[in-house]
């Protein structure tokens, strides 16, 4: 399941319910603490940062191990930044969406990467085996290396406890996955929300074109199932934390193109459970069928 806020009832409960964390978003969590993550770490107060990432952190991983938890690193666009306290040098860009957000700021901004990474380090050391970083809008094979060079910067790679990962969620990423597969990769996941947004070139926060906006768009499911397909080959997993996988009529076709795990929204994870298990079983009587 997607999971937006660390409490600790609602983790324990969910926990029961779900197989794991397909998303959980930094962003709420750092967005929640009411200071610019960057003030922080420019006034000297980088540890008290990665002491309140690490108490949020800490309780969903926590709750869910010894289940997966995919951690993803930060990734919010300017404008949601320029109303915390310290974010009036937040710079004004005419398309945030298009902006300066996800890994590319995350590499730009490295300190504050780091301090993401050595928080995660910490849980790691602490045992919690259960954990997958994830790279936001990733759109070149070079932002994983960068990545992974601030991460072995700090130690949290190679540690043989971790999983590490990347959104799939701009065309790019998509098109070039089996180069983004070569820079070492345990998983993927689909951010249908940006890819639909990308894909079919449509501001997913303009209201005059939401009405076009869909993940069932061909150009859209056609970079899924290649991305599923070439990951499968290379023995990567696969798995999905946009809205679309908390829509039947879309797991349903990533269940037939060979999906590895699907994160719903906690209000959908029952009947998504139940769609993949039917999804699975069509499959396997599709196939004893075809061997009769
Ligand atoms: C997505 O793009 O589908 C996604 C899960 O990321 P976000 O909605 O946070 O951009
Ligand atoms: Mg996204």
């Amino acid at each position: 399941m997607n999971l937006s806020v660390p409490d600790e009832l609602i983790a324990r409960k969910m926990a029961k319910i779900a197989d794991g964390v397909g998303l959980l978003r930094v962003e709420h969590i750092i967005l929640g603490m009411g200071r610019h993550p960057i003030g922080f770490i420019r006034d000297g107060d980088e540890e008290e940062f990665i002491e309140k990432l690490y108490s949020d952190l800490k309780i969903v991983v926590d709750a869910f191990y010894p289940k997966i938890v995919y951690i993803r690193t930060l990734d919010a666009p300017t404008d949601e930044f320029r109303n915390m306290k310290g974010g009036e040098d937040e710079p004004y860009e005419h398309n945030p969406m298009l902006g300066w957000r996800g890994i590319r700021r995350g590499l730009d901004q490295p300190e504050l990467l780091r301090a993401e990474f050595r928080t995660i380090k910490r849980l790691v050391e602490e045992n919690y085996t259960n954990i997958g970083v994830m790279l936001p809008l990733v759109h070149h094979p070079d932002q994983i290396s960068e990545a992974k060079a601030v991460a072995t910067e700090v130690g949290l790679i190679p540690h043989k406890d971790i999983k590490f990962g990347i959104m799939v969620e701009t065309p790019a990423s998509a098109i070039i996955i089996e180069d983004m597969i070569k820079k070492g990769l345990d998983f993927i996941s689909f951010g249908t929300n940006d890819l639909t947004q990308y894909t079919l070139a449509l501001d997913r926060n303009n209201e005059r074109v939401a009405k076009y906006f869909t993940e069932k768009h061909p150009a859209v499911l056609k970079l899924i199932k290649d991305v599923i397909v070439a990951c499968n080959k290379h023995g990567v997993e696969t798995s999905i934390c946009g809205q679309a996988g908390s829509d039947p009529e879309v797991v349903k076709k990533l269940v037939g193109y060979g999906i590895t795990s699907v994160s719903a929204n906690p209000d959908a994870v029952l009947k998504v459970r139940e769609t993949v298990a039917r999804a699975e079983q069509q499959l396997i009587l599709d196939a004893a069928r075809r061997n009769k």
